[in-house]
C-alpha cells in the first residue's frame, strides 16, 4: 500500500496527478495537478493522510516500508534537480509542508531551507555564489525548526534578531550582510544548546524525519483542533505531508516571493490581488514582519504607495506569472490563491488552491463567471457557501453618520462592527461568553488568537497586510477586519493603547469598516442591508433549482415582513405563546393560568381574545396569499406566571385576587419536569377552552381579512407534542367545531387545514395512525432531537461542547439535525403519513431548518417545506437549491 507519491520534475506513472485530495491533501494534488499541466513546480513528494492517520493511532516509529519509500522519493527530487541531500558541495535543501484535504491556513505546520548544516552552508555559499543567502536561509532554518519541530519559543530567535541589528546599527532585515547572519547562527544554535542540553541536528535525514514527524503532530494542536471544530473539519481525516524542492526567493534583488489571488478576494472584483517581496522568503509576507507591497500598478497608485510593484520592478516574472493567472483559473474554473517565488528572475509556482473569499465576493465571482462562460449556474449555485449568506443580512454602517475616524488600515475583510477594546484572544472569548461585543486588536495576529477572533465582533491589527493571517482568517471566519493599522501602538502592560493620536484603553468601544479600513471612535449607527444585484440575481437561480419551499418561523408582522423580503413563501410556524409574552396582555394570561375553575379561565380568555384576533389579522394581512401555519399553545403554563413579589402585587392589584392565593396556585403547577409536562396539547385536552379561543381567533381573522380583501388566507392550525391518534382526533374536533360556528356567525367559509407536530417519537412511529386526522406533518426537530436523545434542550450547552469534540456526536444535535439517529424517525414518520395519506404535507419548523446539512437530508427524504427564521430564510433557499442539484 504506497503512502508516497511523487511530482514535478517529469514524474508520471507514479505522480500525485493519479491520487485525489483525501489521500495527497489540497495543496499535493494542486502541484501535482500544476505540474502536470506544464507550469514550473519545484519537484517534490507527498506523504499522504492515511499515513498520518496512522502514525496518530499508533504513535511510535514510522515503518521500514515507509521510509525506503520516502528514500525513493527523495532520489526523485535528487536526479530532477542534479543536487544531492546532504552534499557539502552543493546540497538539495527541501521545504517540509502540510496539506489537509481542505486547506487550513496557518493552523499546521512547515520548516523551509531543511538540508543545511554547518558543512552544507558552506557548500551553498560556494555553489550559489551569494554567503548572504546562504546564512541567511541558515539563520531563517534554525528558527523555525527550532520553533516547530524542537519547541523552543521563537521569541528567543527574534529577540536575538532584534538585539543583533540594534547592536549593528540596522533597521530591517535586508541590511545584514553574510557575517552578520553568520554571527546570528552561532548565537542561534547557542540558544538550542542552553535550552535543550544538546546540539542543533547536523544529520540532515535526522532533520527530514523530525519534520515530517512535527507536520503530522500538528494536525493535533490547539489551534488546529479549534479551526476544525469552527469549519465542521473531522478529526479524522489527518494531513499529509509536501516535501519539495527549495526555490530561493531571497537570492537578492532579482529573486522576490509573493501570495497573489486571480481576483479580489474582499470584493470578487476582476483584477488580480497580492503582495510581494523582494529578497525574502514566503513567511515573510504572510507573518507580516515587513510590510509587503502591491502587485499590480494600479492597485499601489490606487493605494497611493512608493515602493514599485511588481508590475514594475520585475515586468518579465511578472507578464509570466499573470499567465499563469489566466490558465489556473481556465483550469479550476474557480478563483485561485498562489503562492510565487521568483529565483534570480525564474518564477516558480508553490501552491494554488480555490481562494477563500467574503460572501460578497463569492457572489460576484459566481455571477460573473456564469457571464464569461467559465461555469454554468449550477455550479453557481454550488459555489457559494450559504452560511456565509450571513455576512450580507447584517447591518452595514450608515453612510450618513457621522465618523470620529482615529487612523486607517487596510480593509482586509470587510462588514462593520462596533465592540469594546480587548488586547488579547483568551480576554475575547471571556468577554463575548458574557454577551459583551467585542473588538480584538493586536499588533499582529497568529494562529494562537483563533478562538479570540472568533469571539470577537470585528479584527484590528497594527502589521500585516492583505494576505496576513488575520485577514485570511477574518475573510475566512466573516469578520470584518482591519489590518496594518500602523497608528495603532499597544502598551500591554497598561493594557492600553495609543491610535494615531488618541489615547485608549481596553474597554473602550470603538467601530471598524472593513469596506475601507477606517477605525473609529464609539459606536457608528448602521442601516438594514439591501438585497440586491449579484445577491437577488443568485438568489433567483437558486430559486429554479430547488424543489423544496422555504417558508419562516415568526409571529410579529415586523419579522413576517422582513422574511417575505428575504423571500418566505409563508410560515412554518408561528409560535403563539410568544403573543402571550406581550406586556399589554400578560395580567389577563396570567388571570387564565391562575384561574381556579373553567368559568375564571373564559373570563380572562374573553380578554385575550381580541388581541389575538388583532394578531393574526396583521399576519394574515402581511402574508396575503401565502400559507400560514399557526400552533396553539405549547409550552408549560408556570412560564408565564410572575417571579417577582413586585410582580404578584401589580397582578393582584389588576385582577382583584390576593397576593396569597396567587402564590399558593402558582406553586400548584410547579413541575419536576416541565418540557414533559402539562404542556403542547396535554393544555388543550385539559383545558379545551385556551385553543377553542385560540381557533376562534384564528378563523374570525381571516374571515376579517377575506372580508376586507377578498384574498381569503388559508390557516394551517398545528396541534403541537401529539403523541397519539386520540389527541390529535379530539383536538381536531375542537378546531372543527369551533370553525364552524364563526363559519355560521361570519355567513362565510374558509379553507383550512388541521394538522400536527411530529416532535415525539411515539409520534414518528405511529404517524400513519396519526395521518388519518392530520393533512399536514411538521417536525418539530428541537423536541424531537430532545425525546429522541434524552438530552434537555436547556440544558445541553454544558456538556455537549465535549461530546462533539469527544467526536461522540459529529456536530451539535439542536443545531445539525441527527441524522443518524433522529433522521430514521423524520424518515419513518414521513413514509409511514404518507402511506395512509398521500398527498400529506411534510415540513419542519426545527431549528435545522434553516441548517444546509439538515435541509439536504430534508430534500432526501421528499420534504415539501423547510421553515426557518427570518434571517435564515436566503440560507435555506440557497441549500435547498445546492440539496436538489
Ligand atoms: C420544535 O420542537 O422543534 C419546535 C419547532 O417547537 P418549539 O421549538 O417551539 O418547541
Ligand atoms: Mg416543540
Amino acid at each position: 500500500n504506497k503512502q508516497v507519491y511523487t511530482f514535478g520534475g517529469g514524474a508520471r506513472d507514479d505522480s500525485a496527478r493519479s491520487r485525489d485530495k483525501t489521500i495527497v491533501g489540497g495543496k499535493g494534488a494542486n502541484l501535482a495537478e500544476m505540474a502536470g499541466i506544464g507550469l514550473p513546480v519545484p519537484p517534490g513528494f507527498t506523504i499522504t493522510t492515511e499515513e498520518c492517520v496512522r502514525y496518530l493511532a499508533e504513535g511510535g516509529d514510522f515503518s521500514e516500508s515507509l521510509k525506503a519509500e520516502v528514500q525513493a522519493a527523495l532520489a526523485h527530487i535528487e536526479a530532477a534537480v542534479g543536487k544531492k541531500f546532504g552534499d557539502p558541495a552543493d546540497p538539495l535543501l527541501v521545504s517540509v509542508r502540510s496539506g489537509a484535504r481542505v486547506s487550513m491556513p496557518g493552523m499546521m505546520d512547515t520548516v523551509l531551507n531543511l538540508g543545511l548544516n554547518d558543512a552544507t552552508v558552506e557548500g551553498l555559499a560556494t555553489s550559489s555564489g551569494d554567503p548572504r543567502f546562504a546564512w541567511d536561509s541558515y539563520r531563517r532554518f534554525i528558527q523555525m525548526y527550532s520553533d516547530v519541530v524542537l519547541g523552543l519559543d521563537h521569541h528567543l530567535f527574534e529577540d536575538a534578531l532584534e538585539i543583533a541589528k540594534e547592536d549593528n546599527g540596522f533597521y530591517a532585515d535586508v541590511e545584514m550582510e553574510a557575517p552578520h547572519w553568520q554571527a546570528l547562527v552561532r548565537e542561534y544554535k547557542g540558544i538550542v544548546e542552553s535550552e535543550l542540553g544538546r546540539s542543533f541536528p547536523q544529520d540532515p535525514h535526522e532533520q527530514l524525519w523530525g519534520a515530517i514527524r512535527a507536520v503530522f503532530d500538528s494536525w493535533d494542536s490547539d489551534r488546529a483542533k479549534v479551526y476544525r471544530r469552527l469549519n465542521d473539519i473531522p478529526g479524522d481525516w489527518g494531513t499529509a505531508v509536501n516535501v519539495q524542492a527549495m526555490v530561493f526567493g531571497n537570492m537578492g534583488d532579482t529573486s522576490a516571493t509573493g501570495v497573489a489571488f486571480t481576483r479580489d478576494p474582499a470584493t470578487g472584483e476582476k483584477a488580480y490581488y497580492g503582495e510581494w517581496l523582494v529578497n525574502a522568503q514566503g513567511e515573510d509576507v504572510v507573518a507580516g514582519i515587513r510590510t509587503p507591497q502591491y502587485l499590480t500598478k494600479a492597485a499601489r497608485e490606487r493605494a497611493g504607495a512608493k515602493p514599485l510593484s511588481m508590475e514594475e520592478a520585475m515586468p518579465a516574472a511578472y507578464a509570466k506569472l499573470a499567465g499563469v493567472f489566466e490558465l489556473l483559473e481556465k483550469h479550476y474554473r474557480d478563483m485561485q490563491d498562489i503562492e510565487f517565488t521568483v529565483e534570480r528572475g525564474k518564477l516558480w509556482m508553490l501552491q494554488t488552491r480555490s481562494g477563500k473569499r467574503t460572501a460578497k465576493a463569492a457572489l460576484k465571482m459566481a455571477v460573473d463567471m456564469v457571464a464569461e462562460g467559465l461555469i454554468d449556474e449550477a455550479t453557481a449555485i454550488k459555489r457559494v457557501d450559504p452560511m456565509a449568506l450571513d455576512q450580507l443580512l447584517h447591518p452595514t454602517l450608515d453612510p450618513s453618520a457621522t465618523r470620529d475616524v482615529l487612523a486607517r488600515g487596510l480593509p482586509a475583510s470587510p462588514g462593520a462592527a462596533s465592540g469594546a477594546i480587548v488586547l488579547d484572544a483568551d480576554t475575547a472569548e471571556k468577554r463575548a461568553e458574557r454577551g459583551e461585543a467585542v473588538i480584538l486588536v493586536r499588533v499582529e495576529t497568529s494562529p494562537e488568537d483563533i478562538h479570540g477572533m472568533h469571539a470577537a465582533k470585528g479584527i484590528l491589527t497594527a502589521r500585516g497586510g492583505m494576505t496576513s493571517h488575520a485577514a485570511v482568517v477574518a475573510r475566512g471566519m466573516g469578520r470584518p477586519c482591519v489590518s496594518g493599522a500602523s497608528a495603532v501602538s499597544i502598551d500591554m502592560a497598561s493594557r492600553t493603547l495609543k491610535i494615531g493620536q488618541r489615547e485608549l484603553k481596553e474597554g473602550d468601544i470603538i467601530t471598524l469598516d472593513g469596506a475601507n479600513g477606517d477605525v473609529m471612535a464609539g459606536k457608528v449607527p448602521t442601516i438594514e442591508p439591501e438585497l440586491v444585484g449579484d445577491f437577488g440575481t443568485l438568489m433567483a437561480w437558486a430559486d429554479r433549482h430547488r424543489r423544496m419551499k422555504v417558508r419562516t418561523n415568526a409571529e410579529t408582522p415586523d419579522d413576517c415582513r422582513m422574511a417575505r423580503q428575504f423571500g418566505a413563501e409563508g410560515i412554518g410556524l408561528c409560535r403563539t405563546e410568544h403573543m402571550f409574552f406581550d406586556a399589554t396582555r400578560i395580567s389577563a394570561v396570567r388571570q387564565m393560568i391562575l384561574a381556579e375553575d373553567e368559568a375564571g379561565r373564559r373570563a380572562a380568555l374573553a380578554k385575550l381574545l381580541p388581541e389575538q384576533r388583532a394578531d393574526f389579522q396583521a399576519i394574515f394581512a402581511v402574508m396575503a396569499g401565502l400559507p400560514v401555519t399557526i400552533r396553539l399553545l405549547d409550552p408549560p403554563l408556570h412560564e408565564f406566571l410572575p417571579h417577582s413579589e413586585a410582580d404578584f402585587t401589580e397582578l393582584s392589584e389588576a385582577i382583584g385576587i390576593g397576593v396569597d392565593t396567587l402564590k399558593r396556585r402558582a406553586g400548584e403547577l410547579h413541575e419536576f419536569n416541565p418540557m414533559l409536562g402539562h404542556r403542547g396539547c396535554r393544555l388543550g385536552i385539559t383545558f379545551p377552552e385556551i385553543y377553542e379561543m385560540q381557533a376562534r381567533a384564528i378563523f374570525e381573522a381571516a374571515c376579517a381579512v377575506a372580508a376586507e380583501s377578498g384574498d381569503a388566507p388559508v390557516p394551517e392550525v398545528m396541534i403541537p407534542l401529539v403523541a397519539t391518534r386520540k389527541e390529535l382526533t379530539i383536538l381536531k374536533a375542537l378546531v372543527d367545531r369551533t370553525a364552524e360556528a364563526v363559519f355560521a356567525e361570519q355567513g362565510r367559509r374558509i379553507d383550512y387545514l388541521v394538522g400536527t407536530m411530529i416532535e415525539l417519537p411515539r409520534a414518528a412511529l405511529m404517524a400513519g395512525e396519526i395521518a388519518e386526522d392530520a393533512t399536514f406533518f411538521s417536525f418539530g426537530t428541537n423536541d424531537l432531537t430532545q425525546t429522541t436523545l434524552g438530552v434537555s434542550r436547556d440544558d445541553a450547552a454544558r456538556f455537549l461542547t465535549p461530546y462533539v469534540e469527544q467526536g461522540i456526536y459529529p456536530r451539535d444535535p439542536f443545531v445539525s439535525l441527527d441524522i443518524e439517529g433522529v433522521g430514521q424517525l423524520v424518515e419513518l414518520a414521513a413514509e409511514r403519513g404518507r402511506q395512509t395519506r398521500g398527498d400529506l404535507k411534510l415540513g419542519i419548523c426545527g431549528e435545522h431548518g434553516g441548517d444546509p446539512a439538515s435541509i439536504a437530508f430534508c430534500e432526501k427524504v421528499g420534504l415539501d417545506y423547510v421553515s426557518a427564521s427570518p434571517y435564515r430564510v436566503p440560507i435555506a433557499r440557497l441549500a435547498a437549491a445546492q440539496a436538489a442539484l
